[in-house]
């Protein structure tokens, strides 16, 4: 039984108001499968790339237990490439530019292997293509996760409300909440977004943490106060790969190993952002991310006495 992941595989041209990063290997399933090969193996991608990525960011994914069958190499073609620009706050930014390249035409093919399919993780890219998926899945997942993002939301909204009605988990952030209900309260959001499908709804808000809403109950985790925020690019990515990575290593879907989930996913976003693009997750150990998760309980640990 596997963990099957979908997203984009990009060069990102990153601007914070520390530095440039200038061209550099990113998009939504090479975080979420750096941040969940941690956790389980292999993680068995399906996305699209061209001619122009980089061989050996294939092998070292490839190294680190991510079976790229499903990825298709376009040779002739560029590969999907976005650059943003941070504000000084650094949760906010502008997308510069988008340009589609070979995800615009990306028709993905579900490899025989991948029909174990027991735990999705549908990472940012065009909704037709994560209904695409679902659809030549023979057996439903256990569960299936989605990220999206706003881009999805002005060009392709209704393709993202059919992919939406079909998911168990949807993770989206603040902004991208309050524009998809047309509510600004997060908590009236959440409930008109769980009237859409989902069972489950992570709202990530940056460094004020992330709220998952299942039914009538809320759970609240804060991200961990770092020093410096250097480029949190991906960072709702790895937050993805972290919370998808846990569960299919537990197999339990119940809604109290979703909160472990979510702070297994927060710390492994408290790592993206100390570097540029996938650096950080490139270097850290094992040792790192459980000590890292240790911080995260004492952080919100405490024992009050009520009179
Ligand atoms: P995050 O910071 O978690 O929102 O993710 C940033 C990553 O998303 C970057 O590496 C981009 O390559 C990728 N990305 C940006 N825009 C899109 C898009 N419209 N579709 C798919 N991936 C995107």
């Amino acid at each position: 039984m596997s963990l099957v992941v979908v997203g984009s595989m990009a060069f990102d041209d990153i601007e914070t108001p520390f530095g440039k990063s200038n061209k550099i290997i990113g998009g939504a399933a090479t975080y979420i499968a750096l941040s969940a090969s941690n956790f389980k193996k292999p993680i068995k991608q399906i996305s699209v790339v061209g001619g122009d990525f980089p061989v050996e960011e294939l092998e070292a994914l490839s190294n680190r237990g991510v079976d790229l069958e499903g990825v298709q190499i376009k040779k002739d073609k560029k590969s999907f490439y976005w650059s943003g620009r941070y504000h000084m706050d650094m949760n906010t930014r502008d997308t510069l530019e988008t340009q589609l390249n070979v995800l615009g035409e990306f028709v993905p093919i579900v490899p025989e292997s991948y029909q174990d399919c027991e735990f999705l993780m549908l990472g940012n890219l065009l909704p037709e293509v994560q209904l695409s998926v679902i659809r030549q899945l023979k057996h439903r997942p256990r569960l299936i996760a989605m990220d999206t993002m706003n881009f999805w939301m002005e060009t392709a909204a209704d393709d993202l409300k059919k992919v939406i009605r079909e998911v168990d988990v949807l993770m989206v952030n603040d902004s991208e909440a309050r524009e998809l209900s047309g509510e600004f309260s997060l908590v009236k959001a959440a409930r008109e977004i769980l009237k859409m499908g989902p069972e489950y709804l992570i709202i990530k808000k940056g460094e004020h943490g992330a709220l998952l809403f299942h039914k009538q109950q809320v759970f609240f985790a804060p991200a961990l106060p770092l020093e410096e925020v250097f480029d949190p690019t991906g960072a709702g990515d790895t937050f993805a790969g972290g919370f998808i990575g846990h569960i299919a290593r537990s197999k339990d879907i119940s809604f109290e190993n979703m909160k472990t989930a979510i702070v297994v996913g927060s710390a492994m976003a408290s790592f993206c952002v100390e570097k540029f693009g996938t650096q950080r997750l490139q270097e850290i150990s094992q040792d790192d991310i459980d000590e890292r998760i240790q911080e995260f309980v004492q952080l919100v640990n405490f024992d009050i006495a009520l009179i």
